[in-house]
């Protein structure tokens, strides 16, 4: 996923360095379920531990050197 593509409709509520949290202001599609997601999370960490705020669902994508989990609500 091209996150740097729509970083623009997207606010970025959290950047560690190796981790950043973002927030979905445009409806954007999760690439693994292709419903608009709440919170994206996008660490380059091999452990992350996070506790998502009022989600019904996450989904993750694992890529080369980055992990991406999506919220829902
Ligand atoms: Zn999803």
């Amino acid at each position: 996923m091209d996150v740097h593509a729509i970083r623009h409709r997207l606010k970025l509520k959290r950047d560690a360095g190796h981790t950043r949290l973002f927030e979905n202001r445009d409806s954007v599609a999760c690439p693994a379920c292709d419903e608009p997601f709440a919170d994206l999370l996008a660490t380059e960490k091999r452990e992350y531990s996070f506790r998502p705020t009022g989600s019904m669902r996450l989904c993750v994508v694992r890529e080369d050197d980055r992990l991406l989990a999506f919220t829902h609500e």
